[in-house]
């Protein structure tokens, strides 16, 4: 076993922190299996700690399935590869490439393991395109017992349903099949328009093409949009990426004109307004994420698609009333439904909208005030960003929580994987 060197874990942001017992990268199967039997518990998987919730966090041990990487098989006729769990995206969109496939979207980042991405259900833009756990065929996991399961959609159906989104609560998910598509090219195209615009339209133009999303700019209303289809067009070069400068400059404004909204709005209205569009073709993999240097967290909730103008009107007015110090972009997307029992997307083509909040601030006053909003208009948080809800919220909002429930009781009996934060997100007496 490897075990890893610091005592302390830490997620990106830096918000949630953790003192395990034990902090392991077991080497292969054998090791994982006698860890999740004998370890220190509660037992948290880790992906690349990449959650803003405090999923990973144990006192008792924190595994690491960087052992599991790297393409295993593939099979060219049905688009399909079978991958270590652990694999981080950008490493995968590569492996895939190699081989003629693509993932069919991506989000934000390409920094996440891939079995962390599927256990809080990532996801990009795209009115049909779905979350990570969409691709799923087939996966491989090790339960709370330490034995190995195999299940497929096929002969499994409602297994892949209730584990798709796993939030690392049924098992290690050690190697997964995916379905693929062939590897394209995809023409980008970045422009600023009046958000008042966007809103009227809302639903038309969120929908209008395969995948559109736009960063609201707190203060200048004004919408940074940003749209993606494939095409045959050769490939051109994609610009330099300037986002960290542009935060940057946000919280610099921020700074200065705290007091003075009205000139701070002007500002960045006139800056970005004179920003040159954006527009170029690559190849799949080189679009869909950027670098996030500057550090933030962020509140994430997942509302029905009729919904979305409504809600993030409030959340605007919100921010600019009551909340001058903030400065990050307000995003968002749009998610095909799907038929994954833990997925916010569950059923309901949906509207995402992000907010977020500058690191090391303190993001709770904000985030507090924003989230009875999302929730007024039936919104489902993403498992990854900050929330407050608990089961019995949850429940509420999952029309197959139950069965997702009875499903994990079975893949981990005596509660291996149930820390303090999961016992009160699921709802287990420990
Ligand atoms: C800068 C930034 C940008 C982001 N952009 C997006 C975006 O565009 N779209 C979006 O939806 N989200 C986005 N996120 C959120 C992020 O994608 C999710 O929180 C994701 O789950 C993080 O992946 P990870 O590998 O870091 O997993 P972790 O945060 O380490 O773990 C996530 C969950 O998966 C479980 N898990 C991890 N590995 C396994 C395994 N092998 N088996 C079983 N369970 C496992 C963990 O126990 C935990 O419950 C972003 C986050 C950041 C910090």
């Amino acid at each position: 076993m490897n075990p890893i060197a610091e005592t302390e874990w830490s997620n990106w942001s830096g918000f949630v922190t953790a003192q395990p017992r034990t902090l392991a990268k077991p080497q292969n199967q054998d090791e994982l299996s006698a860890l999740i039997k004998t370890a220190p518990g509660p037992i948290r998987l880790a992906g690349s700690g990449h959650s803003f919730t405090p999923l990973v966090k144990s006192e008792g041990t924190i595994l690491s399935l960087d052992n599991f990487q790297g393409l295993k098989s593939h099979d060219p006729q049905k688009l399909q590869a079978t991958v270590g769990a652990g694999t981080q995206i950008g490493a995968m969109t590569r492996l895939l490439h190699d081989i003629g496939q693509a993932l069919p979207n991506m989000g934000d980042i390409d920094k996440q393991a891939f079995g962390g991405a599927l256990g809080t259900s990532t996801h990009g833009s795209g009115i049909t395109l779905g979350a990570y756990p969409t691709q799923l065929e087939a996966m491989e996991i090790t339960d709370g017992r330490g034995a190995v399961r195999e299940f497929n959609r096929a002969a499994n159906p409602d297994a892949i349903s209730a584990m798709g989104a796993s939030l690392g609560a049924f098992g290690a998910v050690t190697q997964v099949t995916i379905r693929n598509i062939a590897s394209y090219r995809l023409h980008r195209r970045r422009w600023c328009e009046p958000v008042a615009d966007v809103l009227d339209r809302f639903q038309s133009v969120m929908t209008a093409q395969r995948s559109v999303e736009f960063f609201y700019i707190p203060f200048s209303g004004h919408a940074m949009m940003l749209t993606s289809d494939i095409t045959d067009a050769p490939a051109t070069s994609r610009p330099p990426n300037s986002d960290d400068e542009a935060v940057n400059t946000l919280r610099t404004l921020r700074n200065f004109l705290k007091r003075l909204p009205w000139l701070r709005g002007r500002l960045i209205g006139w800056a970005i307004a004179r920003l040159p569009p954006e527009d170029y073709v690559e190849a799949w993999l080189n679009v869909y994420a950027t670098e996030r240097n500057v550090k933030f967290n962020e509140m994430e909730y997942h509302l029905p698609l009729e919904e979305g103008a409504k809600a993030l009107r409030e959340i605007i007015a919100l921010l600019e009333t009551r909340f001058p110090e903030v400065y990050f972009p307000i995003e968002v997307r749009v998610v095909a439904p799907d038929e994954i029992w833990l997925s916010p997307f569950y059923k309901r083509p949906s509207c995402s909208i992000a907010i977020h909040h500058g690191a090391p601030e303190d993001p709770l006053p904000f985030f507090n005030a924003a989230e009875p909003i999302f929730r007024r208009y039936g919104g489902r948080p993403h498992w990854g960003k900050m929330h407050n809800l608990t089961a019995k919220e949850l429940s509420a909002l999952y029309p197959r929580w139950k069965e997702a429930m009875e499903v994990r009781r079975d893949m981990d009996p005596d509660n291996r994987f149930v820390s303090p934060y999961l016992a009160r997100l699921l709802g287990v007496d420990l």
